[in-house]
């Protein structure tokens, strides 16, 4: 009787709480991705499916899912959502893609190629944040993610070639292995400037063993760092 008691007032709490947060998504994707003119259907439900508030610091989940980036503590940001569907649907992930992150930061970014693309190799250079987005990754069941401790100006040099790359902190200079590490056909979205205040955002693809870039539009990320 006593575990009656105990166990049934549980039941009654966890569906309120799992609807507050798909709400929440639902509106996030409507609001500040869909309606501002991103299309494509499989960012939109994978950005409806993965838990944003799982990714954010206990401190943030209130915030999750409101329209700008989060502090993610080592003095790093999760992209603010828009920014997210933007990129993923510039790079059009496709079911068979095998992906390259650089910059894991919280895991996020990662989540949402991983619900639509087959393989995700992430890397972070900030050790304590690779481990934690590990360990939410592996919490939320994403075992097509791999994450990495390291400078991702290599890439990862040993899974490559990559049908998209990724990068989430803008380095002055496009790195050359990254655009080794491309696969011919493939697509890399990355931020590139000097300073936080000259970085556009641009789009490589490799056809014919050649490059094109094309600038997309002015944006500010967190600094690209060496070791
Ligand atoms: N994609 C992340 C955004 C994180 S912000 C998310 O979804 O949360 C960018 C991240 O890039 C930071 O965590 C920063 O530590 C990392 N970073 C910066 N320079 C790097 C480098 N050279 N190699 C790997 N990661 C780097």
């Amino acid at each position: 009787m006593k575990l009656c008691a105990v166990v049934i007032p549980l039941l009654m709490i966890l569906p309120v709480q799992q609807d507050e947060y798909t709400q929440k998504r639902k509106d996030m994707v409507r609001e500040q991705i869909e309606k501002r003119g991103i299309k494509n259907e499989a960012v939109l439900t994978a950005m409806e499916s993965v838990p944003r508030h799982e990714f954010v610091p206990e401190g943030q989940v209130s915030r999750a899912y409101r329209d700008g980036p989060l502090p993610i503590g080592h003095g790093q940001t999760i992209s603010q959502p828009y920014v997210v569907g933007y990129m993923t649907a510039y790079l059009e992930p496709k079911p068979t893609d095998k992906v390259l992150e650089i910059g894991t930061g919280s895991g996020y970014q990662a989540a949402v190629l991983a619900e639509i693309t087959d393989e995700v190799f992430t890397i972070e250079i900030v050790e304590a944040l690779s481990e934690s987005a590990k360990e939410i990754l592996k919490k939320q069941g994403y075992t097509n993610v791999h994450v990495y401790h390291g400078d991702g100006f290599h890439g990862i040099p040993e899974h490559a070639p990559y049908d998209k790359i990724i990068v989430t902190a803008a380095p002055g200079e496009i790195p050359q292995p990254l655009i080794d590490q491309l696969k011919e056909g493939g697509k890399m979205i990355i931020p590139v400037g000097e300073t936080s205040f000259s970085q556009q955002l641009k789009l490589v693809t490799k056809k014919d063993g050649q490059i094109s870039i094309e600038e997309l539009l002015p944006v500010r990320f967190v600094p690209f760092t060496r070791d």
